[in-house]
């Protein structure tokens, strides 16, 4: 199924994980691993599984056979990202060709991270002409990343939404948000995208915190809150390995039931291609939502 069919066709929110492909992984064991936390994950029925695309150019053929995986033996269906940024048109033609013989149907279009210090290919400059790219050259479905706080470049976040629903006019049939733990600031983003006319669905990314460092890594990263009484619970615990996971997951379980009776259309989890976390916030959610 497309994107545009999967989000249509059901009336309760769609469940989607993120993986990435493992990294230094000569034998492959990574990899069966990863297999055997999807299957755990597998029996809260998944619409989908994105699996991501290292802008640096180093794990591409790793991100395609992964993707053949889930859609051929884990028989989810697979959302392949794909980066553009450092990608010439010849390149990003035959990968696109790649995904379409191997029957995929949907990609998440991204620009990637720009490299520092170095000389990249300027075919592509923004994530919108790739999205505009592909709705030309191609059948699949696209989906695009959001950012309910901004994204890190942008000035403001109206000038982020402005070129947010630029992606929206060139095709792109959903959209999935970057991590948050505040959801008023993915509920204010929802209304923000409502008032510039965005009308596809708009997917709350969560990650539940599962450890300390991790933490501040991703912070580092990316424009988002800490709620006062989350960030005061986490440092004051930071070297309780179990209390951190036990409360990152109490702290996603509250968010996506609220997210939940806020009509999202869909929860996408951010996995870090470990089953545990994810597992029990689901387990959650269906108790209290029995
Ligand atoms: P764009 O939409 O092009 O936006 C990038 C910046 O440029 C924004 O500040 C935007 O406001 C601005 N902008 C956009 N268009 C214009 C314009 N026409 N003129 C001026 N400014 C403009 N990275 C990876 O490397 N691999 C992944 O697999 C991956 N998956 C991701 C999945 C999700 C759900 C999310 C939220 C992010 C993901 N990222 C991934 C990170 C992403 O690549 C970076 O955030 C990147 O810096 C921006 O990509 P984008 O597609 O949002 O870019």
């Amino acid at each position: 199924m497309n994107l545009k069919e999967i989000y249509l066709s059901k009336n309760k929110p769609v469940i989607s994980y993120e993986v990435f492909p493992p990294k230094n992984d000569s034998d492959g064991t990574k990899t069966e691993k990863l297999f055997c936390e999807l299957e755990i994950l597998k029996r809260h029925n998944p619409s989908l599984i994105s699996v991501t695309y290292g802008a640096g150019g180093s794990v591409h053929n790793e991100s395609l056979e992964i993707v053949k995986r889930i859609k051929n033996n884990l028989n989810v269906t697979p959302l392949p990202h794909f980066t553009c940024v450092s990608m010439n048109r010849n390149n990003i033609k035959a990968y696109l060709e790649n995904l379409g013989n191997i029957g995929v149907k949907n990609i998440l279009a991204l620009r990637g991270d720009i490299p520092e210090n170095q000389e990249y290919c300027h075919d592509f400059l923004h994530a919108s002409e790739l999205v505009d790219y592909i709705q030309n050259e191609t059948d699949l479905s696209v989906a695009v990343a959001g950012y309910p706080e901004g994204h890190t470049e942008s000035l403001s976040l109206e000038d982020d939404i402005k070129y947010l629903k630029l992606k929206v006019s060139k095709g792109a049939d959903v959209i999935y948000t970057q991590l948050f733990f505040n959801n008023n600031k993915f509920y204010d983003f929802l209304e923000r995208c409502v008032d510039n006319g965005i009308d596809i669905p708009v997917i709350p990314g969560i990650m539940p915190v599962t450890n300390y460092n991790s933490l501040c890594k991703m912070v580092s990263l990316c424009r988002v809150d800490l709620p006062k009484d989350f960030l005061e619970k986490i440092e004051q615990h930071k070297d309780d390995k179990d209390y951190i996971l036990k409360y990152g997951i109490e702290y996603a379980s509250n968010q996506c039931k609220d997210l939940i009776e806020n009509n999202v259309k869909g929860l996408h989890f951010y996995t870090l291609n470990k089953s545990c976390a994810v597992n029990e916030i689901l387990n959650n959610i269906q108790r209290a939502t029995k």
